[in-house]
């Protein structure tokens, strides 16, 4: 496990430095779903400190005990978020990476305002414009983000995807680069075990790797 850590962290040093970019501004996070405690905890021995979990009723299972031993830990969501899990969801993550429709924005300005947290927010783009992803269309993304940011303060720190499968993932993380300059926002939270060196290319700041780290997961996700 740790050797695969170290691989990958060799990887995106690679590949930063061939688009140029500063050593150590890609966020590797961990996609520990699916593993249990035993198969995460040697990745945090290895110092590891930023991990990615797609449902939050497992995590709540792993992650607290885990956090208790590792208190500077931060945990990612990187998958759809209920709006009767919010409350739990914002008790939990540090980071939500899944704000992908108004009435979650609604949601989580509540419970951030009610237990006094404010939770950094990446918001899923539905990048490829499929009807069967869930994600703010590119085109909708301007008055989204004045939902989130002017009318309920929302602290949004960038964008995240997951471009349709089976195609050039390239112009799609792209796009959202670009999307993410125009307006303002200046983390993209893009690629995975597959396609991370050529996020890191487009412009990455947190890739998302779980297969090329823990190996495959059973069929389960
Ligand atoms: C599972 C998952 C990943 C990790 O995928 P790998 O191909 O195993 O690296 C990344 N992002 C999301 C949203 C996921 O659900």
């Amino acid at each position: 496990m740790t050797q695969k850590l170290t691989t990958i962290k060799t990887q995106i040093q690679r590949a930063e430095q061939e688009a140029g970019r500063k050593a150590g501004s890609t966020t590797l996070v961990a996609v520990s779903k699916v593993h249990n405690a035993d198969t995460i905890r040697p990745v945090l021995d290895a110092g590891h400190k930023v991990f990615g979990e797609n449902r939050v009723q497992e995590a709540q299972r792993k992650w607290p005990a885990l956090k208790a031993d590792y208190p500077d830990v931060q945990l990612h969501l990187i998958g759809p978020l209920q709006t009767n899990k919010v409350k739990d969801a914002v008790a939990l993550f540090d980071v939500i990476e899944t704000l992908d429709r108004p009435k979650l924005a609604h949601a989580l300005a509540r419970q951030f305002t009610a237990q006094g947290l404010h939770r950094p927010c990446f918001i899923q783009v539905n990048i490829g414009a499929e009807p069967q992803k869930s994600g703010i269309l590119p085109e909708q993304l301007p008055a989204f983000l004045t939902l989130c940011r002017d009318e309920l303060a929302l602290p949004i720190i960038g964008l995240m995807c997951i471009p349709p499968q089976g195609q050039d993932p390239r112009p799609y993380f792209a796009l959202l680069q670009k999307l993410a300059t125009e307006n303002d926002l200046g983390q993209l939270s893009m690629g995975m075990s597959a396609d991370f060196p050529v996020a890191i290319a487009e412009g990455a700041t947190h890739i998302r790797v779980g297969t090329a780290l823990f190996g495959q997961r059973p069929a389960k996700t």
